[in-house]
């Protein structure tokens, strides 16, 4: 399955968004489901975890 195949801003098919999440934000759907992540801000940056997929986003602040 594509990686990326949800726009991480609002969980829809890149088919349909081709991305609306700014650069800074912390991703709020799971790219691969679309499913909304629980979202940790951690120190370093941080992290988006799915149920089904584990975490599967993190990033930098
Ligand atoms: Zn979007
Ligand atoms: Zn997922």
């Amino acid at each position: 399955m594509d990686p990326t195949a949800r726009c991480t801003g609002c969980g829809r098919p890149r088919a349909e968004c081709d991305g609306c999440a700014r650069e800074l934000d912390p991703p709020r759907f799971c790219p691969t489901c679309g499913t909304r992540l629980a979202v940790v801000v951690t120190p370093a940056g941080y992290r988006g975890r799915c149920r089904e997929h584990g975490p599967v986003v993190t990033g930098r602040s």
